[in-house]
C-alpha cells in the first residue's frame, strides 16, 4: 500500500467516507441496532457477515417456485434448481482467482476439508506426515488428526507444527522452509489457514506452493479468513486444493454453504480416490442410474448430494455484490480502513495492548488482533455495553474486523474514541 497521510481528527473520517467509491454498499446491509435505535459498531464480519438487504427476495424466489411449481422447480424455476449451483460458479471463480472448472459451492468447510484430505492425503510408509501451522483452527487440527487415524497412524507422529519462535507471536517463512527441507522425504501434505484466525497473519500462498511443489508435497489451504477478504489468485499460485466457508466475509448467512477449489491440473485425475456420490457423477448420465461412478471433470466431481437450494439463494445474493464491486476495489478500501485503524491505535500511545497482526498490509487481511492479556475479557464486555461488537479469542486477544463492504471510516473513528475511554493511557 502507498503511504497514506492519516489524520486523527473526526473530519478526516467524514471526508474519507464521503469520497469513498464504495460508500453506497453500506446501505445494502442490515446493521443490528442498539436499544436507542443506533447501529451497533459491527466489527465481527469475520465471524458472521451482515445480511444483504436483497437476500430475502432471493430466498423468496425459491420459496415461491416451490409453492407454485413443486417438483417442476428443478427445471422450470426462475433459476432452476437442477443447475442452481452453476449460477455461483463464475462469481466464485472470480472471487478466488480460479478457472470455473476449479471451483464448486457445496457442503460446509470442514466437510469439504475431509473430502479433500481423502483425495490428497494418501500416506505411504515413507511419506506420511502432515504439516500445519501451530495454533491452527481446531476443526482443521481435528480433521488432519482423524485422517491420520483413519490410515492407522498416530497423529502425534504424523502431524508436524510450524511454530513461532520463543517470545514471538508470528510465524516466519524461513522456519517453514527449514522444517519442510528437514522433513522433505516424509512430508505428504501441507495444510495452512491462509489468514490465521487468531493473529490475522496472512501467508504468501505462491511462495509456499513453490516450496511444496519443489519436494512433491501436496498443498491445501483453509480460506475461512481469506475468501472475500484478500485478493486471491489460487490458480496462478498453484495450490492443490482450498476450502472456505461463506458465513464470514462472504455474508452468505449463518451456516452458509462452503466453497471448494481443486487445481485444474487435477481436473481429470480420475484415478484420485474420493468419496463418491451421485452429484459428482457425470451429469449427462446422472439419471441413467448406472452402477459405475463416472466423476465429472473438475471440482464438481467431488460433489456428493443434490444441494440445498435455499442457502444457495442467500449466497447468490451476496456473491452478486462481490462481483459488482470486485476484489481489487474492495481490497484497496480494506487496506485504507485497516491502515486508518492502526494509525488511530498507534496515536493512543498506550502500552496496555499490543497489535499482534503484522504491520505490513501484504501480510494481513482487514482484521487486527489486539492482545490485552488478562484485561481482554473484561474489556470486551465493556465495549459490548457501548455498542461495539468485536470478539474475544483466548488468551487475551480482541479481534476487530473492519469490513470494506459495509464498515466506514467513521465506524473506526467512533470505535477508537470508545477504546480510548477504556484503555490505560500509558
Ligand atoms: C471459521 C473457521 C472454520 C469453520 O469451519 P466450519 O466447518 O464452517 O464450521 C474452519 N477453519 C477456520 C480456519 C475457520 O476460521
Amino acid at each position: 500500500m502507498k503511504t497514506v497521510h492519516f489524520e486523527k481528527g473526526a473530519d478526516f473520517a467524514l471526508q474519507w467516507d464521503s469520497s469513498d467509491p464504495l460508500k453506497r454498499y453500506r446501505n445494502e446491509f442490515y446493521f443490528p441496532k442498539e436499544a436507542q435505535g443506533k447501529n451497533v459498531l459491527y466489527f465481527v464480519g469475520n465471524s458472521l457477515g451482515l445480511q444483504p438487504k436483497k437476500t430475502r427476495s432471493y430466498v423468496e424466489e425459491v420459496l415461491s417456485d416451490w409453492e407454485k411449481l413443486a417438483v417442476d422447480g428443478h427445471q422450470q424455476g426462475k433459476h432452476p434448481w437442477y443447475p442452481y449451483h452453476e449460477f455461483l460458479t463464475e462469481s466464485t471463480a472470480r472471487l478466488v482467482g480460479a478457472k470455473p472448472i476449479e471451483v464448486v459451492v457445496m457442503n460446509t468447510l470442514t466437510v469439504n476439508l475431509h473430502l479433500m484430505l481423502t483425495s490428497f492425503y494418501r500416506p505411504t510408509p515413507k511419506r506420511f506426515q502432515i504439516l500445519v501451522e501451530a495454533g491452527a483452527f481446531p476443526s482443521d487440527q481435528y480433521a488432519v488428526a482423524s485422517h491420520a487415524k483413519l490410515h492407522g497412524l498416530d497423529p502425534k507422529q504424523t502431524v508436524l507444527e510450524w511454530k513461532s519462535r520463543e517470545g514471538e507471536e508470528l510465524l516466519r517463512f524461513e522456519d517453514l522452509e527449514s522444517l519442510v527441507h528437514k522433513n522433505k522425504d516424509s512430508l505428504a501434505l501441507i495444510l495452512l489457514g491462509q489468514v490465521n484466525y487468531r493473529s490475522g497473519q496472512a501467508f504468501d500462498l505462491k511462495k509456499i506452493s513453490k516450496l511444496a511443489e519443489q519436494y512433491g508435497i501436496a498443498f491445501g489451504v483453509d480460506l475461512a479468513h481469506g475468501a472475500g477478504n484478500l485478493k486471491l489468485t489460487l490458480h496462478e499460485d498453484g495450490v492443490d486444493f482450498a476450502v472456505w466457508c461463506s458465513y464470514k466475509y462472504l455474508n452468505g448467512g449463518p451456516g452458509a454453504l462452503g466453497g471448494c477449489f481443486v487445481h485444474e491440473r487435477h481436473a481429470r485425475s480420475f484415478h484420485l480416490l474420493r468419496l463418491e456420490g451421485w452429484w459428482g457423477h457425470d451429469k449427462v448420465k446422472r439419471f441413467l442410474m448406472e452402477k459405475e461412478f463416472v466423476p465429472m471433470a473438475g471440482a464438481e466431481g467431488w460433489q456428493l448430494s443434490n444441494p440445498p437450494i435455499l442457502p444457495m439463494a442467500t449466497l447468490r445474493a451476496s456473491m452478486e455484490l462481490f462481483d459488482e464491486v470486485g476484489m481489487t476495489a474492495l481490497r484497496k478500501k480494506s487496506e485504507l480502513l485497516t491502515g486508518y485503524f492502526e494509525f488511530l491505535l498507534n496515536q493512543m500511545g498506550t502500552h496496555s495492548f499490543k497489535v499482534i497482526t503484522p504491520a505490513q498490509s501484504e501480510e494481513r487481511g482487514c482484521a487486527l488482533s489486539l492482545s490485552f492479556g488478562k484485561e481482554g475479557k473484561g474489556l470486551m464486555e465493556k465495549l459490548n455495553q457501548e455498542g461495539v461488537k468485536c470478539d474475544y479469542r483466548e488468551p487475551g486477544v480482541l479481534r476487530f474486523a473492519p469490513v470494506p463492504l459495509y464498515n466506514s471510516f467513521q465506524d473506526i473513528f467512533e470505535l477508537c474514541e470508545i477504546l480510548k475511554k477504556h484503555v490505560k493511557s500509558v
